[in-house]
Parts: C-alpha cells; structure tokens; sequence
C-alpha cells in the first residue's frame, strides 16, 4: 500500500457549534437529591478549572453514539460556565478505513482484514499532523483534552507537549482478548503514555496491561430533552412519520414539530429515502418492529430481517423497519454503504409475501436535530424496539427505546447487558441464533399486557440510571482529580 504525501494543513478540523442547556432542566425529572449534587458537582468543577479549556474531539459531528452525547454534554457544561469545545477532525478514505478497521478489532473481529503495521501509522499520523495544525496553537498551558475513540488518539502527545492534560475516551470495547484485539491494542498503545488517563463504558473493557490507577469507567447518558428523547405528541409522532413517507397521511400533510437543541422550534419537512414491495406508506395502526443503527454488519440489520422473515411473518401481522443513517453522509464510517447494500440484496431475495412487510429506511441527515427527530419518532411509534448487534460498546439506541417506554429485544452484549434489568426489556443469549429470537420476538408482539409493563419498567430503570446526570457528575469527578 503506498501513503501519498499531504500538504499541511491539507485536513483541517471544524468547530461544532453546540447550544448552550441549562442543567436545571434536569432538576424537576431526576429530583432535589439528584439535583444537588450534581449543581454542586458543577460549581466545584468550574471553580477548579479557573479558566482553563476543555476541548473534545472526535472524527464525525452526526450519526453514531458519540456525536449524540457530545451534542448533548458539550451543551450542558457550558450552561454550567465551562469554556468547553468541540472539534470534528478529517480525513481521507485511507485514514478512516485504517481506524475502521482498528474499530472493528477493538470488538475482536477482523474487518477488512487489511494490516496494522509502520505505514498505517505513518499514514494515520500524517492525517492527524495536519488536523493538529490548525487547532495546536489554541491549546493552553493546563487545558483539557478529550480524546474520543480511536480516530483522534494520535493527537495524544502533541496535545501532552502543548502542556494540556490529555484524556482517551474509548466509547468501543470486547469482553476478553482474541488476537483481533491484541493486534488493535498494539497498534494503539504507542499513543497511551502521552494520556493521563483513559476512559472506558464498562469496566470489562479495560485491557489488562492497562494501569488501573489511570482509568476511569464511565457509562454513557440519554438526554431526555434533546430531539433526539423529548416528549413528542402522538400527533407529531403520525405527522413526522408521515412526513417522512412511512405512515400514511389520513389528513393534511403537516409537517411533524419539535423543539430544536437551541431551543427553537423545528420542524421535519425531508422525506426518507425508503425501500419498500408495493406502498411505502403503513397503515396508522399496523404494527411496527424497529432497528434504528448505523449501517455497520455489527449491528447484524440483515440478522435482523432474516430472523423476523423465519418465525414473525407467519405468525403475526407485523412489519419490519430497519433504519439509518443515509449512507452518504456518514463519512467516517466507509463500510456503511457496503452493510446497506448486502441488506438490501438480502432483501431482494427474500419471498414477495415477507419482503412486503419490511422497509429499508435511510434518513436524511442534513438538519442533524431533524433527524434526531425522525428516530424519535420511529422509535416512539414502534410496537417493540430490536437491537439485535453482534458486538456493542454501549448501544445508546436500547436506552433511547426504553426511555420511550418500549420494550426492548436485544443481544446480550456488551453495554446492552448492563442497560436491560430483569423485566426492563429482554436479552438474547445468543445473537447467532435467528429462529430464537424472530421466536421470542413474534411471541412479545401478542403479549400487548407485558409489551406494556415492561416498558413502564424500562423508562424507570434508565431514569435511574441512565439519564445526563450521572453522566455530568462523573465527568466533574474526573476534571477535578485532573487539575489538582
Ligand atoms: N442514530 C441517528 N440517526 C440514524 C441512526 C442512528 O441519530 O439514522 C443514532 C441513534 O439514535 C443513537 C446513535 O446514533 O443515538 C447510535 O449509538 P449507539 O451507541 O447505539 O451505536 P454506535 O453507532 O455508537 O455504535
């Protein structure tokens, strides 16, 4: 493989521009004890930080779990008067197969099957120096910079050397090494001495070598006030699903509306792109299973669909959506668009009978909170929620649908098995086995009672434990031991 040269400056990062929240939002939903801590968690913080920087980055502003997080703490801690940032950094198609594939080790499977050797680095490194020269020379004697994943992990010591105190947030993980892990963590390493620590989802995740004394667990957060989780009136669940083309249009077609991440009000107006064997549009009331994911074969769509064509089309009269991200736009994942066509080539070949009760949907991702409130939507009008991966770091889409209220299927993986609680939802013990769960998915589906309450449990149970909070006060504690 050969690595052409880049001038410098060649890529350049961008500032994501994210709206200020204000935390006492938050106050009336998680309660004055919650509340407390986390208003003096925010005052200690600030006070501690006397000025200094804290700036994230990460390699794309939409479309995946971290963007969404970031869209959402960034805009917090900066309500509680913390000059926090957040920069997106570029790349070419080289560099982001090379940190997909890194990302595809990290879970313990191949990918590509490409090399992690000298000219990846090299090459990798390369991208990485010309981002650098655009953003390095803002960065103070004292400032704080989040790493996130392992796209932006050699900026490492360039930031060390500027003097800021440097943090590697790892939002991917595998329970247990095999030699795919080993290899990724090999490649990685190098740039982990310049990290004063690092942070992983689940404890489980943290390689052995790693000095415990540096690592800190932090599991991710839904914000219930983003478009993304907001209330949303059963009226604009039908409207926004009309909008875009999956349900039909019974009355006027109006645009569905919700409250923007600045606070102003939005309203989706982009059709979907769907793939669909006669109509596109469903019946109000035909029943609804959902995946939302981004098009990665981790997330398994096509399991997904074979499993629900095996055991729930003959069964029971439901219907399918499997939904993502255009594959366009999402530019740091360059496997998307290869995920979304074996879908659909799976899709073209399953009988006429099954294939007219799944939709392909890829959504537009122009107005990032349109989009956020498309899947709200989605999700909130689905009868059950899927998320059948076969890997996942955390799975922010399970926590989504239980603060919805839905109940969930979803493998027992991961950062999946530590958001389902006996009764909240149900875990496949085995996501290889698609009879199973297009069985135990066709069998919830006439279970309207337990549908019901498991979903009750399900929005309780991330309330608990899932909600910004939690999140923002683990991130105060690790700032302040930062800057003793
Ligand atoms: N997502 C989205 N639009 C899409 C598909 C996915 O906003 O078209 C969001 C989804 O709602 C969730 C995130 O992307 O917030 C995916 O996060 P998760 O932790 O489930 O998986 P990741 O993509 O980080 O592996």
């Amino acid at each position: 493989m050969t690595t052409a040269r880049h001038a410098p400056s060649e890529f350049n990062v961008r500032e994501i521009d994210v709206p200020v929240r204000s935390i006492s939002r938050l106050g009336p939903l998680v309660g004055t004890e919650r509340y407390s801590d986390l208003r003096l968690a925010a005052e200690r913080t600030s006070r501690r930080l006397d000025g200094q920087t804290v700036w994230n980055f990460s390699s794309t502003a939409a479309g995946g779990g971290v963007a969404e997080m970031l869209r959402v703490l960034v805009g917090y801690i900066r309500g509680t008067g913390v000059d926090i940032r957040w920069l997106v950094m570029a790349g070419d198609a080289e560099f982001f197969s090379i940190t997909k594939r890194i990302h595809n080790r990290l879970h313990g499977v191949s990918g590509d099957g490409g090399n992690l050797g000298p000219e990846e680095a090299d090459h990798i490194q390369r991208v990485t120096d010309s981002n650098l020269e655009g953003v390095l020379d803002r960065i103070q004697e004292g400032d704080i910079v989040l790493l996130h994943d392992p796209q932006t992990l050699a900026m490492a010591s360039a930031m060390a050397a500027a003097g800021a105190r440097v943090v590697w947030r790892c939002h991917i993980g595998r329970e247990g090494a095999n030699q795919w892990t080993d290899q990724a963590w090999a490649f990685l390493r190098p740039h982990l001495a310049a990290c004063d620590a690092c942070i992983f989802s689940l404890r489980q995740y943290v390689p052995s070598w790693m000095d415990a004394s540096r690592v800190r667990v932090i599991p991710p957060s839904i914000d219930p006030f983003s478009p993304k989780n907001q209330e949303m009136s059963p009226a604009d669940v039908i409207r926004t699903l009309g909008r875009i083309g999956l349900l039909v249009q019974n009355g006027p077609d109006l645009a569905g509306r919700f409250t923007r991440t600045d606070g102003s009000p939005g309203r989706v107006e982009r059709r979907a792109s769907i793939v669909a064997d006669g109509d596109t549009a469903l019946a109000l009331d035909a029943p609804l299973v959902v995946q939302v994911s981004r098009w990665d074969r981790l997330k398994d769509m096509s399991g997904v669909l074979e499993g629900f064509a095996l055991a729930v089309v003959d069964q029971v009269d439901a219907h399918l959506a499997l939904v993502g991200p255009s594959v366009a736009n999402v530019t740091d994942d360059p496997e998307g668009a290869e995920a979304f066509a074996e879908c659909l080539a799976a899709w073209g070949a399953l009988p006429t009978k099954t294939r007219q009760r799944v939709k392909l949907v890829t959504l537009p991702m122009d107005d990032v909170d349109e989009n956020a409130a498309m899947v709200n939507a989605l999700q909130r009008h689905a009868r059950v929620i899927v998320q059948k991966s076969i890997v996942e770091g955390f799975g922010l889409t399970v926590a989504e649908g239980m603060w919805k209220g839905k109940a969930v299927i979803a493998s027992r993986v991961g950062g999946i098995a530590e958001q389902i609680a006996p009764g909240t939802g149900i875990l496949l013990d085995d996501p290889a086995d698609l009879p199973a769960f297009g069985e135990t998915l066709a069998g919830l589906l006439t279970r309207p009672d337990e549908i019901a309450k498991m979903g009750d449990r399900a929005r309780q149970h991330v309330l608990e434990h899932f909600v910004g909070d939690r999140h923002l006060i683990r991130y105060a504690q690790l700032i302040e031991w930062l800057v003793v």
